[in-house]
């Protein structure tokens, strides 16, 4: 603080901002990985995923959605219900930062809204198109926003602060990590091990299922 009667020192405040380094905006505070893809990028990128999801969904018969990617994981029936929940939450929280001042985004526990509302018996065909529907319609809303929409923020119970443009980078990451599951349960044929709910929840990896 500056004493009464002297002018505030424009280097006193740029030292005390520059003591605190910035947070790295490529870092993601929701999976602390580095996503570095610029925006535009990104959104060129998940504009194709829903091509490339329903190639890989294509031709799949009864068994073929029940395909698991390893024992105890999620079917691919479950990975694409699971792909639409998130753009439908995502949906609400990128309105929620860009439209309203000091947005709380939050948190769904991803295993209990699988089991809870069934991921394991919905159509898959139409949650695929579901999904589409609902990220050309984000990313619409995301263009018509503009760049600065994506410096706004809102606050996550467990992440903290995170920008529209980071979760933007953080979606496209979680769609190629499941699209590469549902690549695996191709690949391998395995059915879901019955025992999977139960072992999805256990231990340490139920605090992880919030998101
Ligand atoms: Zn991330």
């Amino acid at each position: 603080m500056s004493s009464p009667g002297s002018s505030p020192s424009a280097a006193t405040e740029v030292t005390a901002t520059a003591a605190a380094p910035a947070p790295d905006p490529a870092l993601c505070p929701a999976c602390k990985k580095t996503h570095t893809i610029a925006d535009a990028a990104a959104m060129k990128q998940l504009a194709q995923t829903p091509k490339r999801l329903a190639k890989l969904v294509n031709r799949l018969d009864a068994n073929g959605w029940k395909q698991s990617y390893g024992p105890g994981k999620w079917s691919i029936r479950q990975l694409v219900a699971h792909l639409r929940d998130c753009e439908m939450v995502y949906a609400v929280r990128w309105r929620k930062m860009i439209a309203e001042e000091n947005a709380v985004l939050t948190p769904f526990d991803q295993d209990l809204w699988a089991s809870g509302t069934v991921y394991a018996k919905q159509d898959g065909k139409q949650t695929v198109a579901t999904w589409s529907l609902l990220r050309a319609t984000n990313l619409e809303m995301l263009k018509l926003a503009g760049k600065a929409a994506l410096t706004r923020a809102g606050n996550h119970p467990e992440y903290g602060a995170i920008t529209a443009g980071q979760l933007l980078r953080h979606i496209l990451a979680h769609d190629e990590n499941h699209l590469a599951h549902i690549e695996q349960a191709r690949a391998t044929g395995r059915k879901p091990a019955p025992r999977a709910a139960k072992a999805k929840g256990a231990g340490k990896k139920a605090a992880k299922s919030r998101r």
